[in-house]
């Protein structure tokens, strides 16, 4: 098989086929400083059974990773079966050419490394020629490995993995590809046990993890290598987690935290430094406002609030050149107002600032805000992807596809970093680099650990998110429509509705359905928004949304009682509104309740 990636059908196959099949390999640029990506990579492959042989002119005839490094590739006196080219894409070309002399099979040009005169050589040589790859990266991702750092490696399967000597799966070496939100909110993630054999993901109950040897544990310390050193940091149920979250967005890698609340912290964290601004839509979650607003204050990080349907506003806004971050519920809590991605993606990208999106009202049934533009896309999971109402939690996903050295400086990410050896994570781990520091750094620091017995839970109410969201969906609409005609409802926000100003945005953004959390407006005002929810005999009187169980709340007196009357106008939340979150019960039963209780009013 000789075929460039970009003509092939089958990347992953592609790639696999080549890792398993080229194992002699000259790295072409090859450092001795252990700090340097290309000794990560070399020291990995040899782990996993590749010979790597250096080329390095400034080091022949000295040994890197006890491997006699040579001046060019053509002094090599071993069979090459592919060259890795960790140097500047202007070397490229003649690289290939002496690849091609020596009867390599593969060109791999490294991460962030493209060279149009080298593919084309190669194509024409009929060899294989990737770029813009590493190989460590794509053999951990398609080992497995990877989704203990909490990436998604796009492959599911029923087969256990590999622990030493691979059994062969008869079919695809044991893999399956799918894009299905229904196949892959069971399976992303979650493949059977490696020693075990059990189906179901065990709760990894332990703090630590032990090291094979000291090489093993500084490896992991380095960030060489990924994989499990203490649980604030990853955790094998949590990272299954993650895998499943990010496979659900068709993001790259996501990283969880104890809490909703706790995910906005530790995924602004890597963005804002003292001093940054965040701009964040004024229809929010009232607990956001707060964090936003007053605590990021003793952080010194200032926030302002704007109403992002006025797009004029927000390109005003994000002007100010300490503006890191813009921010947005995809379908808000509580109001049901909907969020025109596309064009807050657009303008955010156009002043090189990433566009946040919290998608927790919505989920991935609904909308893939990955889809429309955004960046980074937070969950409170606590809501409806765990669904059962029993398991607090949050998770980032990253889309992989913002260029944090562009743009306004995000220096966490892009300037070297003394906590671990003065590595720049942007030059070290490329796309990887936001997910990686969310664990490496934020969850080290920080703390906000997911407990894995919330993962464990989180993961087996994901497994019928899709099947869920269409029922809470039906049944939501069936409610707003009661609502809308009884006498005592002044009006019902619910994008549902034709005449609701975001209908339009809805159609364009959610499918399957408008959302089961809204507001409705009482024509008694305040006591009697009391009185009704005192009155519900099935309806839960809770601060939680999203659960199976249909929920009541006055968000004026509960939810949003902290935001002055100015915010709380702003937010669409005064005296008069009840909040709803239609579950999953019957919705003769669930309208039956709100008749009776309205009939008190
Ligand atoms: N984002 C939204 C839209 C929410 O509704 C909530 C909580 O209600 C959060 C974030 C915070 O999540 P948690 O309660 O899990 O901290």
């Amino acid at each position: 098989m000789s075929l460039s990636t970009d003509v092939f059908q089958d990347q992953d196959i592609f790639i696999a086929d080549i890792l398993s099949k080229n194992k002699i390999i000259a790295m072409v640029g090859a450092s001795k400083n252990w700090k340097r990506p290309s000794n990560f990579v070399m020291k990995y492959l040899q782990k996993y059974g590749f010979t790597v042989i250096p080329i390095n002119p400034g080091n022949a005839g000295q040994y890197i990773l006890n491997e006699l490094c040579y001046a060019s590739l053509q002094e090599v006196p071993i069979k090459i079966d592919m060259v890795n080219i960790f140097r500047p894409s202007e070397f490229c070309a003649s690289i290939t050419k002496d690849a091609i002399n020596i009867g390599a099979k593969t060109v791999w040009m490294q991460l962030g490394i493209k060279n149009e005169e080298a593919i084309n050589l190669g194509k024409e040589a009929k060899i294989n020629v990737i770029y813009d790859k590493c190989p460590k990266m794509e053999h951990s991702r398609l080992s497995g490995a990877l989704g203990l750092a909490g990436f998604n490696s796009r492959l599911i399967s029923s087969k256990r993995p590999f622990v030493k000597n691979p059994p062969h799966a008869k079919r695809n070496g044991g893999i399956v590809k799918s894009n299905e939100l229904e196949t892959l909110s069971i399976h992303a993630g979650t493949r059977p046990d490696a020693s075990t054999g059990s189906r179901s993901i065990p709760i990894y109950q332990t703090t630590s993890f032990t090291f094979d040897d000291t090489d093993h544990a500084a490896s992991l310390f380095n960030l060489q290598e990924p994989g499990n050193i203490y649980a604030r940091l990853t955790n094998p149920t949590v990272s299954a987690l993650e895998q499943r979250i990010a496979a659900l967005d068709n993001g790259l890698g996501a990283c969880c935290a104890a809490s909703g609340h706790a995910v906005q912290m530790l995924a602004l964290f890597p963005l804002m430094e003292p001093g940054a601004k965040l701009i964040a839509s004024s229809k929010l979650y009232g607990g956001s406002i707060t964090q936003f607003t007053k605590t990021f204050k003793n952080f010194s990080w200032n926030a302002d609030l704007v109403d992002v349907s006025d797009l004029d506003a927000v390109k005003n806004a994000v002007k100010d050149t300490s503006v890191k971050v813009l921010f947005a519920e995809s379908l808000a809590n509580p109001d049901g107002n909907i969020t025109d991605i596309s064009s807050l993606a657009e303008i955010a990208h156009e002043v090189g600032i990433p566009l946040v999106i919290d998608n927790t009202m919505a989920t991935q049934i609904l909308c893939q805000p990955g889809k429309f533009g955004a960046d980074l896309i937070v969950y409170s999971t606590t809501k409806f992807l765990s669904g059962h109402g029993n398991a607090m939690g949050g998770a980032v996903v990253d889309m992989g596809n913002f260029p944090w050295d562009k743009g306004r400086a995000f220096s966490k990410l892009t300037t070297p970093d003394s906590s671990y050896h003065d590595i720049n994570f942007y030059e070290s781990f490329g796309n990887h680099a936001f997910i990686n520091y969310c664990h490496a750094s934020v969850l080290r620091d920080l703390g906000s650990t997911m407990a894995p017995l919330n993962a464990y839970l989180t993961l087996i109410g994901l497994e019928t998110l899709p099947l869920r969201m269409k029922q809470h969906m039906k049944n939501a609409e069936l409610v707003a429509n009661f609502l809308k005609n009884h006498s005592k409802v002044n009006y019902v926000s619910w994008a549902g509705f034709k005449e609701n100003i975001y209908h339009e945005l809805a159609k364009k953004y959610f499918k399957d359905g408008f959302g089961s959390v809204f507001t409705f407006s009482l024509k008694s005002g305040y006591e009697g928004a009391m009185q009704l929810v005192e009155n519900c005999n099935l309806i839960s009187h809770l601060a939680n949304v999203g659960d199976t169980r249909s929920l009541i709340v006055h968000p004026a007196s509960t939810t949003h009682r902290q935001l002055n009357n100015e915010q709380k106008e702003k937010s669409g939340v005064g005296d008069s509104i009840i909040r709803l979150s239609i579950g999953l019960e019957s919705h003769k039963d669930i309208i039956a309740d709100l008749e009776g209780a309205l009939s008190t009013i």
